[in-house]
C-alpha cells in the first residue's frame, strides 16, 4: 500500500468547513485502484476509484468536483436557474 501526497493539482478547500488541510489517500493498486480525499478537520470524505496509482491528480479532481469553490458553485447554480427558467417557458407554452 502506497500513500502519495501530490501538489500538482490545486486542492479546493472543504465545502463543509473551509479547511484547506485535505488528506489525499491513494491506495496504489495496479488495477481497480481506489483513492480518497478527507478533510482533516470535519472528516468530509470523497471516494474515487479507478485512477492511476502513481499520481493523485484524479483523486484531487474528484475532491474538487464535490467541493467546488464559491465561484464555481455560483456558476453552477446560475446555470441551473437558466435551465429552470427555460423549463418554465416550455411549460407555459403548453396548451393543455
Ligand atoms: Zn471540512
Amino acid at each position: 500500500m502506497l500513500c502519495n501526497q501530490s501538489n500538482e493539482e490545486k486542492i479546493n478547500v472543504c465545502i463543509k468547513c473551509g479547511n484547506n488541510d485535505i488528506l489525499i489517500n491513494n491506495c496504489g493498486y495496479s488495477s481497480f485502484n481506489a483513492g480518497s480525499g478527507t478533510c482533516k478537520k470535519c472528516e468530509n470524505k470523497v471516494v474515487a476509484s479507478n485512477g492511476s496509482w502513481d499520481d493523485d491528480n484524479w483523486i484531487i479532481k474528484e475532491w474538487n468536483f464535490k467541493n467546488p469553490t464559491k465561484e464555481e458553485e455560483i456558476v453552477f447554480l446560475e446555470d441551473q436557474i437558466k435551465k429552470m427558467k427555460n423549463k418554465i417557458k416550455e411549460v407555459k407554452k403548453r396548451d393543455w
